[in-house]
């Protein structure tokens, strides 16, 4: 049997693969040999390409048994990659967005993630971070020498103001990156029978809900996963929201849709366009009496207007008369349409596609957003302790030490997204920026 070690590295050889104590030729296949560092984990690794039945796998496993290997625990690579320092946890977390991306836009950011886009940005704040405490601590221990210019501070300083201010900027994204990583939680409400469930089933374009022409069918909520242009959409369908029903799981379907609302990226406000046209009222009147009707007036603003991840949508146009239709059709502050007959629909799929992508944004290397809330809580902490610092620099007492202290929790918080905590750093930079060998 050749020693692999011995093959030329990450070449594929097509060789027998064997049983070391019998000999036997198990399977012939690929081999791949690449010596540490340059691998995936750091380590020396042989990747196998062999037969995909289920009992050469299991001979082949059985033989590395025999020469002292053992199965890898679920992630075990990407730790051992990890320890290497060969990807940092921003782009761990990449890399199992990526496996689970079910959108092309969901790939793409998480693509660029595993590629280094958010680990670039945290570690060069980090280092900016770094640059500061050694200043600060040069400030500290040798104020009182010539050499450590007066205007260091005031340098730093300057230099943190920048960065928390882009830090802030960062994390007021709309929660665009958050929201394409997990989905958009969007919800269609009306009064039962506006056509919820047929305006579902258009955008899902199969029957997935319930569509009957008995009130209150949808009782409980269903959640379906699209792909609309690329955006990943969690789509419900809720109760319909009236307050007369006595039926108590009808009103436990409400009260979930209530609840359910809250939580929403986008909703989706659904009402009948007869009942509108035949109401006489003025649009905003309608429906700012519509959205008291069904208890959503969290969804008004001060003004009396929706809010602006909620779109109008009026259904059912097939039952104007024509006059009536054109007379509604010239308003554009709302989607006419018909699920019946299909009208309408393609304007109101492009309002969708206009939200979601307002929601999500487009992700880019240059310009990477917060991607998951355990990064926002320590960019947000970081923010904060860089706020101290400058509150107690300011203070009566300048407690510069105090303030140091902060810089160094700061710079802990970006560490704790990356997985890069180490002090010894720190030492290194006082003395490349300063030559402080008398
Ligand atoms: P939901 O209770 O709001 O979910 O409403 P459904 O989607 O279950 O629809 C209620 C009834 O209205 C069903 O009989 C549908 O066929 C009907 N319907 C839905 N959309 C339209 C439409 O555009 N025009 C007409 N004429 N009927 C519709
Ligand atoms: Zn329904």
């Amino acid at each position: 049997m050749t020693n692999i070690t011995k093959l030329e590295p990450r070449k594929a050889f097509l060789r027998n693969i064997c049983d070391p104590d019998t000999r036997e030729v198990i399977d012939k296949g690929l081999c791949l040999w690449f010596p540490g560092p340059n691998s995936f984990t750091g380590e020396d690794s042989v990747e196998f390409q062999i037969h995909g039945g289920s009992a050469v796998i299991a001979a082949v496993s059985a033989a590395l048994s025999k020469l002292k290997f053992a199965h890898a625990l679920p992630g075990e690579f990407t730790r051992r990659a990890f320890y290497n320092n060969k990807l940092d946890l921003t782009e761990i977390e990449g890399l199992a967005d990526l496996i689970h991306a079910e959108t092309e836009l969901q790939r793409k950011q998480a693509y660029l993630q595993v590629d280094g886009s958010l680990s670039k940005l945290y570690n060069k704040w980090r280092k900016t971070l770094l640059q500061s405490i050694a200043h600060v601590e040069a400030y500290i221990d040798f104020s009182e020498d010539d050499n450590i210019e007066a205007d260091i501070m005031d340098k730093c300083n300057n230099v943190l103001k920048v960065l928390n201010q882009e830090i802030k900027r960062h994390l007021s994204d709309g929660r665009k990156g958050e929201i394409l990583r997990e989905g958009v939680r969007t919800v269609i409400l009306g009064e039962p029978n506006v056509g919820k469930s047929s305006l579902l089933n258009y955008l899902v374009q199969r029957e997935a809900a319930i569509v009957t022409p008995i009130p209150g069918t949808t009782r409980d909520i269903v959640e379906l996963n699209l792909n609309i242009f690329d955006y990943p959409v969690i789509l419900a369908d809720t109760a319909g929201l009236r307050k007369e029903t006595t039926d108590i799981v009808e009103i436990e379907g409400i009260h979930r849709a209530k609840n359910y609302t809250k939580g929403a990226d986008f909703v989706i406000l659904l009402a009948n366009s007869v009942s509108y046209l035949r109401s006489k009222k003025k649009y905003d009147e309608f429906i700012i009496d519509y959205v008291e009707r069904l208890g959503l007036n969290d969804l008004l603003l001060n003004n009396g207007k929706v809010m602006d991840h909620c779109i109008v949508v009026m259904n059912k146009i097939d039952l104007l008369e024509p006059q009536e239709r054109d007379s509604l059709l010239k308003d554009d502050r709302t989607i006419f349409i018909s699920c019946a007959r299909e009208e309408g629909l393609q304007k109101f799929s492009k309002r969708v596609a206009i939200h979601l992508k307002n929601l999500c944004g487009n992700p880019c290397r240059e310009n990477p957003t917060v991607s998951q809330t355990r990064h926002r809580i320590h960019l947000t902490n970081c923010s904060e302790h860089i706020d101290n610092y400058f509150d107690l620099i300011k203070s009566e007492e300048r407690d510069i030490v105090l303030a140091a202290q902060e810089i160094r929790n700061a710079m802990r918080e970006l560490g704790l997204i990356t997985g890069y905590v180490s002090v010894e750093q720190i030492l290194d930079v006082i003395f490349k920026d300063f030559c402080i060998g008398k």
